[in-house]
């Protein structure tokens, strides 16, 4: 970079593209990004992300949204000072139905948004997972756990396209000295989550407000921990800004069965369901709790919003779109 780029760069305002942006967690981070004063451009095809989540932004000055998908070359005749590449299929219902786009998107997509932020010199950020640990086998999971992932299961085309990326990401950091930065988020929800995305958050408020039975996969006592998504974008935000190329999880630590979930979800919706017992899907993840050690201490982050409140937010924002006529 020039020391006349360097002059322009601290004038104007930081530019950045978020791919996946009108996807449930790229659109929150599109918010925040605003929020801190960034222009931001959005990319998505809408395969899973929807327009509805980005109309608020319409008209907004700083705010510009190309319907791209991001596996074609990306062009964009403007600095870039962060590229957030955020898109991809996240639910399994959803990479079960779309394998070859997920692990399209994990290579072809995350080897042309790398591509951007090298050519413009721009930092990138990859949305990695908890899936790249598998069927873990270490209780947390710690970043340097190398994962226990079958490759031609079901949850396969996910976890080793973000595997991929992952590798492919270290590789332009050492080879082409791009800064970069790894995020493994663990499960988050909140406002926004499309209804009928399948994962378990959606599926068991929405069957909850209708009085529906709760499907419980399995016996229940599978565990997941739950980070509400206002906490993962900050933590999200501080890792781009850091000095760290190495992988930090981002996740809340706090864990409870899948069944104590329902319960939970019962019983802040006031609900009349009762649960009921199904087949658990093929290497569905036993446990699973991220340790964020490497957050605390790199980024001076923890999770501040609990379940409830967390919960209770997104039950609104879900009655809300149910009553609209939403899906
Ligand atoms: N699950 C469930 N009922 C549902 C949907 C999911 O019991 O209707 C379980 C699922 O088997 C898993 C957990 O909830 O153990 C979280 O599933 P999700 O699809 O949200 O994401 P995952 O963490 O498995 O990627």
């Amino acid at each position: 970079m020039t020391k006349r780029n360097v002059g322009n760069r601290q004038k104007r305002l930081p530019v950045s593209v978020v791919t996946g942006g009108a996807g449930f967690l790229g659109s929150h981070l599109v918010d925040l990004l605003l929020a801190r004063g960034h222009r931001v451009v959005a990319i998505d095809n809408f395969v899973t992300g929807t327009v509805d989540n980005i109309a608020h932004l319409a008209g907004h000055r700083r705010f510009r949204f190309i319907q791209q998908d991001v596996t074609e070359f990306i062009f964009l005749n403007e600095p870039v000072d962060y590229v957030w590449h955020f898109a991809s299929p996240a639910s399994p219902v959803d990479y079960l139905e779309l394998p070859i786009q997920t692990l399209k998107v994990g290579s072809l997509g995350t080897h042309k948004a790398l591509g951007l932020a090298k050519h413009k010199g721009a930092r990138f950020l990859l949305a990695s997972t908890s899936e790249v640990y598998g069927d873990p086998l270490v209780h947390p999971q710690t970043e340097d756990y190398w994962g226990n992932v079958n490759a031609i299961g079901p949850r396969g085309c996910y976890d080793e396209s973000k595997r991929f990326a992952e590798a492919l990401t270290m590789a332009y950091h050492q080879e082409h000295g791009v800064a970069t930065r790894i995020a493994r988020i663990f499960n988050t929800y909140g406002p926004r989550m499309r209804l009928q995305d399948g994962r378990v958050v959606p599926a068991f408020i929405g069957q909850a407000l209708k009085h529906r039975p709760m499907t419980v996969f399995g016996d229940g006592r599978q565990t997941r921990s739950f980070c509400y998504c206002a906490d993962l974008v900050e933590g999200i935000y501080r890792l781009m800004l850091s000095a760290h190329a190495q992988p930090v999880n981002l996740g809340n630590p706090h864990e409870i069965t899948v069944a104590e979930f329902a319960e939970e979800i019962r019983r802040l919706t006031r609900s009349r369901s009762r649960l009921v017992f199904r087949p658990l899907p093929q290497d569905d993840p036993r446990q699973r709790q991220p340790d964020i050690t490497r957050a605390r201490r790199w980024l001076k982050w923890a999770p501040r919003v609990g379940l409830p409140e967390g919960l209770a937010a997104t039950i609104a924002d879900f009655k809300k779109r149910v009553s609209a006529g939403g899906v």
